[in-house]
């Protein structure tokens, strides 16, 4: 084997606009993660805008080198309406397995003003675990906040940022 065969690092990155809850604004329920937040404000997006998994996706995606979850699940495709980011995992780790790999670790920022996601840590990083199939001590998610500025500062979007190592074998 040459040097690196046998390991893939992956990036992603997403964001989304945050907006009052509809039918008052186009907030959607705030789902991070696969967790469902408490939260008077949620995410805009055609899926459910799980922010987080989306990262998670596209690092998945890029570290086998594959293109990214826009080009995978279209956002102009009616059936991802309202879709459970969960899919988007499942789908992006049947391709990391099926080139002969696992995930490593993942660690993971999240940058959003409100609401705070320091409480629902625990809960986010089993969820996103049990989808990576990996021990819940090989994932890492970090709550900042942009103090106070720019749209994620006022409280307009909400942004994460994400890095994974895979490895071959299991
Ligand atoms: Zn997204």
């Amino acid at each position: 084997m040459g040097i690196g065969d046998g390991i893939r690092i992956g990036h992603g990155y997403d964001l989304h606009r945050l907006d009052a809850l509809a039918p008052g604004g186009e907030g959607r329920g705030f789902i991070l993660g696969g967790v469902r937040i408490d939260s008077d404000r949620g995410p805009v997006g055609h899926s459910d805008a799980d922010a987080l998994l989306h990262a998670v996706t596209d690092a998945l995606l890029g570290a086998i080198g594959e293109r990214d979850i826009g080009q995978l699940f279209p956002d102009t495709d009616p059936r991802h309406e309202s879709a459970d980011s969960s899919v988007f995992v499942a789908e992006a780790m049947k391709r990391v397995g099926e080139r002969g790999f696992g995930v490593v670790n993942l660690d993971a920022t999240v940058v959003c003003e409100r609401p705070k996601i320091g409480g629902y840590r625990d809960a986010i990083c089993a969820s996103i675990a049990g989808m990576l199939g990996v021990s819940v001590d090989r994932v890492n998610v970090k709550g900042k906040t942009h103090e106070g500025v720019d749209a994620v500062g006022e409280g307009r979007a909400i942004e994460v940022h994400c890095v994974l190592l895979l490895a071959a074998g299991d």
